[in-house]
């Protein structure tokens, strides 16, 4: 028998006979957490509608005056249907016996009472309802893990394709996403589309000259200006190395044009220092215009055809690639 059950159980106890409800009121203390106790049916229904949330478990003798011990039961649960009652009494005739079952009476007691038996009775009675209680509770843990779980998942899945699709050194989108949202551009686009790509010119000689730490500022602040004087709808990728690529929509190519060349003297105009030197980089651009069957292979090719081009041409400078 695990006594300790009941010392989470709050319990009313209804006994006319006063030196039984004291001694018994007295066991009953020690064994659950609180006992309200009452000397009649009328003073016990007044206790329990005050207290109705807290009490657990009901232990009532049948004659009382006021209200029967019966009574009591019936009127508690018509207010809590599911509240577990004890009867404790010496009237054990079958006519009683019949109706305390039909109210829902789940354990006797007789009198005079043994002690042991009543707190055996007692512990039987809160047993289910304990352990219903702590399953719910369980499963309502179990419940809070899983969504904990779930989000920790989802972040970490959307941290997952954040850097499967992001250039780790610059932030923008690396060679997979770009290809991924251009050919999403491809398909939903209202305007003409145009594709550049750039590269860094002389990079390897900077490189060379003020080392590889100071080449990457290099590409994280040319990049980050790029990207801000484009869209958000704009796509920009890093396709490898000091090699970008761009994919808008544009209303007119001289409108992109001038975009690009925008962004080609605003690199230009940038001051990179080292070691108290100023130094200027400079990007050269190839650009084309998506034809009506062009798929994104063969436009990217074309405008690095006119990348190439512009290298040739001097650098610093932007080559327009139309198709054929
Ligand atoms: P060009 O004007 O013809 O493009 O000359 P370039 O020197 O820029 O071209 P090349 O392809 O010969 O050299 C590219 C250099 O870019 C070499 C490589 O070390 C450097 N590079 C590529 N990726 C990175 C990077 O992530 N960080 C740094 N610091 N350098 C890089
Ligand atoms: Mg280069
Ligand atoms: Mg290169």
């Amino acid at each position: 028998m695990n006594k300790s059950i009941l010392k989470g159980i709050t319990i009313l106890y209804a006994e006319d006979e006063d030196d039984l409800r004291i001694n018994t009121g007295k066991i009953l203390d020690v064994a659950a957490k609180q006992v309200f106790q009452a000397s009649n049916g009328a003073e016990a229904y007044e206790i329990f509608l005050t207290n109705k949330d807290n009490i657990d478990l009901i232990v009532t003798d049948i004659n009382m005056p006021k209200m029967s011990g019966l009574s009591l039961i019936e009127k508690i649960h018509e207010v809590k249907p599911d509240i577990p009652c004890i009867i404790t009494t010496a009237y054990n005739e079958t006519e009683f016996l019949h109706r305390a079952i039909n109210l829902g009476v789940i354990g006797f007691v007789l009198k005079p009472l043994d002690l042991y038996k009543l707190i055996e009775t007692c512990i039987k009675a809160v047993t289910p309802i304990i352990l219903r209680q702590e399953l719910i509770n369980k499963n309502e843990e179990l419940l809070q893990l899983n969504k904990e779980l779930e989000a920790k998942v989802a972040l970490r899945t959307q941290e997952l394709e954040t850097l499967a699709n992001t250039d780790p050194l610059t932030g923008i989108s690396n060679r997979r996403d770009f290809f991924n949202k251009a050919n999403t551009l491809l398909v939903n686009a209202k305007y003409d589309i145009y594709a550049t790509m750039l590269d860094l010119d002389k990079f390897k000689v900077l490189n060379d000259t003020y080392g590889h730490a100071f080449g990457d500022i290099v590409l994280k602040k040319i990049t980050s200006y790029i990207k801000l004087s484009l869209r958000n709808e704009d796509i920009f990728g890093r396709m490898g190395g000091e090699e970008f690529a761009i994919l808008c929509e544009c209303e007119s190519r001289e409108n992109f044009m001038k975009q690009m060349d925008n962004i080609r003297q605003g690199v230009e105009a940038i001051d990179f220092e080292n070691d108290g030197k100023i130094i200027h980089v400079t990007i050269s651009f190839g650009i084309a215009h998506k034809e009506d069957d062009e798929d994104i292979d063969s436009l990217l090719a074309r405008a690095d055809d006119a990348l190439y081009e512009a290298k040739d041409n001097g650098r610093n400078t932007i080559i327009f690639r139309n198709r054929g």
